[in-house]
């Protein structure tokens, strides 16, 4: 089966894993701060502290954000469940905005209406690699008093408006999960343009140690000393993953380049082809193509579906809106509440995307979409 994503990995990536099997710090050690300063570097120079996975950067970017019980998110129904779930899990209520009809991204126009006096984070999603609109959502954020998170889970190496992806909002959180733009296996990291909020994303994800003498309650215990003011997990990313991370970011421009050619192909292969429409990209937009997200009309998405995982085409549905997760519905949450969104899933069909998919692949996903829909 023709997956619908999967890593790339080279000779490269490899040695730089052995040679940190080979060092001194197998974890917390020099491949860490490298691999954190690159990102922080690629996304507009702020600090960027690396995670377990893309779902601990979200949980250690809403903990980083003060967010609690009778706080709210503002958010977007067409994600995967984690941008959600972990504003749930510290005790905020989530709170599902519209999605645009065309790009499927978080419509400014439906934060407005969602948010009230008890909203502290509006976060977006940067859908199929696409950045959503950060300066319309930041207008709104700013006058409530919220800050503004970017999941790119989907866009690490994309812009918008000649800003990098990590300086579009006040948080962004990444994961570098295989089927991601490039990977660590599992892996994330959370950025944060304010330096305390940063620094409260290290500490939560490192146990919640304090570690400067300047900061301590307990004076003069000893040079050894270090110690706990608010409780943390332990997200923290090893050194083997990291290498492999500082690695496989050499090659993200080439990546995107890959993805941005496959794209360009299956557009100009299904343009004209009747039952189907192709993503849209705003003009002041540089994405990764993270996805292909093509919609499949009049009721055939699940038909076209099975034929094609029939032919050994690996496609996929990304998402079901998230409050149709039994976890939200058991708690009140009604489907019709954004229609966009449902709209978007019922047609929504992700052909396989990644930079390795040869010439001859695309053109065997082509056939096999074409003769589905016959
Ligand atoms: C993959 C993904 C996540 C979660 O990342 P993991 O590394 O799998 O935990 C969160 N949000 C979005 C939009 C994702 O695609």
């Amino acid at each position: 089966m023709l997956p619908y994503g999967r890593q790339s990995l080279s000779e490269e990536d490899i040695e730089a894993v052995v040679g940190v099997l080979r060092s001194d710090w197998l974890t917390t050690g020099p491949s860490v701060g490298a691999f954190e300063a690159e990102i922080g570097r690629l996304t507009g120079g702020h600090r960027a502290v690396t995670t377990t996975s893309g779902t601990a950067a979200l949980h250690a970017a809403y903990a980083a954000a003060g967010l609690g019980r009778g706080d709210e998110v503002v958010t977007t129904p067409m994600t995967f469940v984690a941008t959600a779930s972990m504003a749930s899990l510290v005790g905020a209520k989530v709170v599902f905005a519209d999605v645009e009809e065309d790009t499927a991204l978080l419509d400014p126009s439906a934060v407005e209406s969602a948010v009230t006096d008890r909203t502290r984070v509006i976060a977006a999603v940067d859908y199929a690699g696409h950045p959503a609109d950060y300066d319309a959502l930041q207008v709104i954020a700013d006058r409530v008093g919220a800050l503004t998170l970017d999941d790119a889970a989907h866009s690490i190496g994309g812009s918008y408006r000649g800003r990098p992806v990590g300086d579009l909002a006040d948080l962004t959180t990444f994961s570098f999960f295989p089927t991601k733009n490039l990977t660590t296996g599992e892996g994330g990291a959370v950025v944060a343009k304010d330096p305390s909020i940063a620094q409260r994303a290290h500490e939560f994800h490192f146990i919640g140690l304090v570690r400067d003498p300047e900061r301590f309650h307990i004076r003069d215990e000893g040079p050894w000393h270090q110690e706990v003011h608010e409780i943390g997990v332990n997200y923290r990313l090893t050194d083997l993953a990291s290498a492999l991370g500082l690695s496989q970011l050499t090659k993200l421009e080439r990546f995107k380049a890959r993805r941005q050619h496959i794209t360009a192909r299956y557009n100009a292969a299904f343009a004209d082809l009747d039952g189907v429409r192709i993503p849209v990209q705003r003009v002041d937009v540089d994405p990764v193509w993270h996805l292909y997200p093509l919609r499949i009309r009049d009721g055939r998405r699940r038909e076209v579906f099975e034929k094609m995982r029939a032919d050994g085409i690996g496609v996929q549905v990304n998402y079901m809106p998230v409050y149709w997760h039994p976890v939200y519905a058991d708690a009140g949450y009604r489907r019709g509440m954004c229609p966009n969104a449902e709209a978007f899933y019922a047609e929504e069909l992700s052909l396989p995307l990644f930079p390795d998919l040869t010439a001859d692949q695309v053109d065997q996903v082509v056939e096999s979409l074409t003769r589905a829909l016959r």
